[in-house]
């Protein structure tokens, strides 16, 4: 089969993100043409399920009738107008929209949304409206940040300093400023847990004194010593997405939101991946948001990925009045908050928006999102049958299933071999496309996939771990034995 023409032209004008070029010139890549639902095809007419969601941004599937005709309709009438010095209709309902859906009773008030193209502008918002805070309303010359080990906040340079995975960015330490870190709760390989691996996720089995939380709380009190709190507490509520899909055990969330609380730090939610359902349906009430799965409300709520359906970029920073309030004043003060973008408040955008708020907040997606979790969790245990699958971690539709050389003694691949890489070649190769995290493969599909579709994701997930990673040996019957023996 000769060069798709499309193929040469990617190959020769189209520099990739997060991608060894040099690797990438290597083969034809697949070329997407068209997608319904979960199934995405390309221009040779083959067809895969879409298991990451399209980088974690699909909700409903592609193609959706409903987020089609809305933006469609918006269409006609205008694709997009300033929103430095102009209202309009879309942004205004879907302002309301959103605050109505961020807000729950009993939980502290978010009531504003300063509109963004993506999650790391939004954070990036987040983060300077935070720095102000503290400076107008503490006095603070310079605010300090605390967030999470291995914390993804975006690529921009403020966000990039907010997190703390050394591949993605040591190479730019020179141009970041400084923020401290706390260890993330991840049991898996945490140095507190005790427990000996077992045949589950790491959170059930753990044996710990929360020595994470400790942690937390050590790191406030000792920037107390120096004189002032942090100006925020910057966390991704319930499961660390980019840092490999970390899943906080419960009540985490709960106990370090009240230390932060208790010493007059703000926190910034980073629901880039969390938000609209990704975490689950809780069981008291359908939140849309992974803070209040632990009864946490933010002051300041990152949202992007998932917000139009997965259809355009736009993202959107919530903040609380008191934050709002700390920028207002007569137009000498100079209180403005200085900031924006060309496309903020996008119609197009704001409309698929409010398709995806109308799709999810309908019965059907609630009976739906069950279902798929379900189905995940019942073909994800299947998986334990695999001695190079560690550990495998749901957080309601998501989850990452950590590859290691031996389950019993957690020894992970070195990079280098690209076992993640490799697997997910192999998965695509049987129809079901996603990308790993190192060694971590993450499962994320929209929320329309069926229980079926989810059966034929694990399964490729399965064979490809046994063809790239497994001796043919490996006796899966015995395997399951001697499980059931322990
Ligand atoms: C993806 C992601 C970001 C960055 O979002 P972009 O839209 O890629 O800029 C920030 N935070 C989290 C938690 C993310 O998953």
């Amino acid at each position: 089969m000769s060069v798709h023409p499309l193929a040469k032209l990617d190959h020769r004008y189209v520099w990739h993100p997060f991608t060894q070029m040099r690797d990438w010139l290597r083969t034809e890549p697949i070329i997407i043409a068209e997608g319904r639902g979960a199934v995405l095809e390309d221009v040779r007419g083959r067809k895969y399920l879409d298991a990451n969601s399209s980088i974690w941004t699909n909700l409903h599937g592609h193609n959706h009738p409903q987020i089609n005709a809305a933006i469609a309709r918006q269409l006609r009438k205008v694709a997009h107008s300033s929103a430095l010095g102009l209202a309009n209709e879309p942004a205004s309902l879907l302002g309301q929209r959103l605050i109505d859906a961020a807000n729950r009773p009993r939980l502290p008030r978010l009531s504003k949304v300063f509109y963004s193209d993506d999650g790391s502008t939004a954070m990036e918002v987040a983060l300077k409206l935070a720095y102000e805070f503290a400076r107008r309303t503490r006095g603070v010359r310079s605010p300090r940040f605390l967030s999470l080990k291995g914390a993804y906040h975006g690529d921009t340079i403020g966000a990039v300093s907010l997190g703390h995975v050394d591949l993605f960015h040591k190479a730019y330490s020179g141009l970041l400023f400084r923020t401290e870190s706390v260890p993330a709760p991840y049991c898996y390989r945490c140095p507190h847990n005790r427990a000996k691996p077992q045949r589950a996720d790491a959170r059930e089995y753990r044996k710990c004194n929360w020595e994470c939380v400790a942690k937390v709380e050590q790191r406030f009190s000792a920037q107390k010593q120096k004189g002032d709190s942090y100006a925020a507490f910057v966390v991704e509520p319930l499961m660390q997405g980019a840092a490999g899909m970390i899943p906080q055990p419960n009540g985490w969330l709960k106990r370090v939101s009240a230390i932060a609380r208790s010493h007059g730090s703000l926190i910034i939610a980073d629901e880039v991946m969390t938000g609209f359902g990704r975490t689950g349906v809780p069981a008291r009430d359908a939140s849309l948001f992974a803070s209040h799965h632990e009864s946490v409300q933010p002051d300041l709520m990152a949202l992007a990925k998932g917000m139009t359906g997965g259809y355009l970029p736009m993202a959107a920073t919530l903040a609380t009045q008191a934050i709002c309030d700390a920028f207002l004043g007569y137009y000498a003060d100079f209180k403005t908050f200085v900031h924006g973008h060309s496309y903020t408040a996008n119609q197009l955008g704001a409309a698929a928006s409010l398709a995806s708020l109308d799709l999810l907040q309908s019965p059907k997606s609630i009976r739906d999102r069950m279902t798929l979790q379900n189905a995940l969790e019942e073909n994800l245990a299947r998986l334990w049958d695999l001695p190079q699958v560690g550990d495998i971690r749901q957080v309601g539709l998501v989850a990452g299933v950590e590859l290691v050389k031996d389950w019993r003694t957690r020894a992970p691949f070195p990079l280098e071999h690209r076992a993640g890489i490799r697997v997910c070649d192999a998965m695509a190769r049987r129809g079901a496309l996603t990308r790993p995290i190192g060694n971590v493969i993450v499962i994320m599909p929209p929320y329309c996939t069926t229980p079926a579709q989810v059966e034929r994701i694990i399964s490729a997930l399965d064979e490809s771990v046994s063809e790239v990673l497994g001796g043919p040996t490996y006796n899966r019957k015995a395997r399951r034995l001697e499980r059931e023996k322990a």
